[in-house]
């Protein structure tokens, strides 16, 4: 089904879980590459994967490659993106306690970091992702949650322990959670869904 449109989606690189997005996105039939430095990015494109990781890290090298501008305002325009995790942190216009850095803040939600503390960062559940499926494989890695959303327009996806663990606004969606870390390609085809509704738009 998923070869039936063609697709290519750009996944950054510069640190942090991107091979396991990459791998997940090729069984669905889709056709990755890696954005490591500018060069890359002018590269023709579907869609943007980022990855978790480190947010700081990956924020800072988007700074230093030149990149932040350019990534910023595709998804301005409508690109398709799917944060994960530091992708999430990435993606919020706002983060309890860290004003300071420039993210590319594109999404209205309100994030807390490292938000389940050092002992309780890591785990793992199964739960209702909203026009996913039930029982979706989570994986949390020193996870963040988002705290609230800030407009309308975003969209709570799913809620674990009282806290909203993903989202979707328009072309955007995050999760708080590692999908690709799991064997369930769900979360990744309804990614590429919005994908290929946008694609049939253009
Ligand atoms: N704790 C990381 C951060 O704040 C995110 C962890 C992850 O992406 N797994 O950037």
């Amino acid at each position: 089904m998923f070869n039936i449109l063609y697709m290519r989606i750009a996944v950054l690189a510069l640190q942090g879980a991107f091979i396991e997005h990459e791998k997940m996105l090729q069984r669905l039939g889709a056709e990755t590459f890696e954005v490591r430095q500018l060069s890359d990015w002018y590269q023709t494109k579907d869609a943007l994967v980022i990855p978790g990781g480190e947010s700081t890290t990956q924020i800072k090298l988007l700074h230093e490659l030149n990149l932040y501008n350019p990534v910023r305002e595709a998804i301005l325009s409508g690109l398709p993106v799917f944060g994960t995790c530091a992708g999430l942190i990435l993606l919020a216009k706002s983060v309890v306690g860290e004003e300071e850095i420039e993210r590319i803040s594109t999404m209205d939600i309100s994030v807390c970091r490292n938000a389940y503390g050092r002992q309780l960062g890591s785990f793992y559940c199964e739960d209702v992702v909203d026009g996913v499926g039930d029982n979706i494989p989570m994986t949390f890695i020193r996870a963040p949650y988002i705290k609230c959303v800030t407009s309308l327009d975003c969209k709570p996806l799913a809620i674990v322990d009282g806290n909203i663990v993903a989202a979707r606004q328009g072309n955007q969606i995050v999760t708080a959670f590692h999908p690709e870390l799991n064997d369930d390609t769900r979360i990744h085809e309804y990614f590429m869904s919005i994908v290929r509704e946008w694609v049939n738009k253009k």
